[in-house]
């Protein structure tokens, strides 16, 4: 099994590139390093499945040494590459628009020139803010086109639809899936998101910055669930879209209040603005990949959290 990972580099991306080198499958990490980090796969590097190349999907797959790395032939392309952090692609928007329609498009054509599978990773924010809670496969979404999230939303609504057509114009095998809120080690401690924002913060009683009134709910999966449902779901040639992420749903307060139990920490809460069309629930409707993947999340809220504020800690004390 010859996998490329594109955005393998990233938070995501490099935990799937580490549990495939496991499954025994070869791996090509491409990735343009936008919002990843070497580091993410430097313990990969010297692995003999493993080739890492830089690379801008955005401009396709026709560098040398990218030609090389995919010659010997591509049984799967998991297209992950995209900013994924509000700040990141607000700090990016065009490049994320870019990376889900022309980038989504090159990964597409490879994937069709190999006779190979694609799986896209589309995202929970295609539902925007949501009118039906939980987020079943079946609900459109309420989302706005022009607002300052769209850059993220519709690239990834657009790389849906291309993703659709390809399948039903080209025959090209693919599959959807939507990832639900995701934390982990490696993500950036500036990355913005909440549960590293709310990390760095604590471990150096700092307010942590709720917005709002903390009372918007998110539902948050730990990173070795997710990258399983995500390899089960390429295995099983569902076509999707299917949800992927853990249904228990927390206020952003208690994730709060949480961090702060958890790294023992003396911060207060420091209440800021809310940010533009953020939205004010999620949670998934994983019925499906129950179903169809017999697939389900193991490691709980406090469980996950123990464990990020573990890798957080060791890597603080390794830059002291
Ligand atoms: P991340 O920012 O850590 O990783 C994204 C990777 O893609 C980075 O390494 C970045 O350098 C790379 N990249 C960006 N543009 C590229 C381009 N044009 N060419 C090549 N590489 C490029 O983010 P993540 O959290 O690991 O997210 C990975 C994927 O999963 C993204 O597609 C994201 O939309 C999706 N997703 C993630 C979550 C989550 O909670 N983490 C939720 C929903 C969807
Ligand atoms: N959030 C927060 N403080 C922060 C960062 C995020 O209160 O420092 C909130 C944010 O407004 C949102 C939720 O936490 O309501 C999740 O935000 P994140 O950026 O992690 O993900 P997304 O909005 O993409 O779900």
């Amino acid at each position: 099994m010859r996998v490329v990972v594109t955005g393998g580099a990233g938070f995501v991306g490099s935990r799937v590139c580490e549990v495939l080198l496991g499954t025994g499958a070869e791996v090509v990490c491409l990735d343009n390093l936008l919002t990843g980090a070497p580091d993410n796969v430097g313990a990969l590097r010297g692995h003999p499945a493993f080739r890492f190349e830089q690379c801008d999907v955005t401009e396709g797959f026709d560098s040398r040494a990218v030609r090389a790395a995919l010659r010997p032939g591509v049984d799967l392309v998991l297209h992950l590459a995209s900013p994924a952090s509000p700040v990141d692609y607000l700090e990016h928007p065009i490049e994320t628009l870019d990376a889900g329609s022309r980038g989504t498009r090159a990964a597409l054509d490879l994937a069709g020139e190999h006779g190979a599978r694609l799986v896209l990773a589309s995202t929970s924010e295609v539902y925007g803010d949501p009118q039906v809670h939980p987020q079943t496969e079946e609900y459109w979404g309420n989302v706005s086109s022009v607002g300052p999230r769209s850059v993220y939303d519709e690239s990834k609504r657009f790389g849906e639809a291309l993703t659709a057509g390809y399948r039903r114009a080209l025959g090209t095998d693919t599959g959807i899936v939507r990832i639900f809120n995701t934390y982990g080690p490696r993500m950036r401690e500036h990355d913005g998101r909440v549960v590293p924002t709310f990390i760095r913060q604590a471990l150096a009683d700092e307010p942590l910055t709720v917005a709002g009134d903390g009372s918007q709910t998110r539902s948050l999966c730990y990173v070795d669930d997710l990258v399983e449902g995500l390899l089960a779901f390429a295995r099983s040639g569902h076509p999707g879209p299917m949800n992927l992420g853990n249904p228990h749903e927390l206020t952003v307060l208690q994730i709060a209040e949480d961090v702060i139990r958890a790294t023992g920490s003396r911060s207060r809460i420091e209440y800021v603005e809310r940010p533009v069309d953020d939205p004010g629930m999620r949670c998934p409707d994983i019925t499906l990949a129950r179903t169809e993947l017999g697939w389900e999340p193991r490691v709980g809220w406090t469980d996950g959290l123990t464990r990020t504020v573990s890798w957080f800690r060791s890597r603080s004390q390794g830059a002291a």
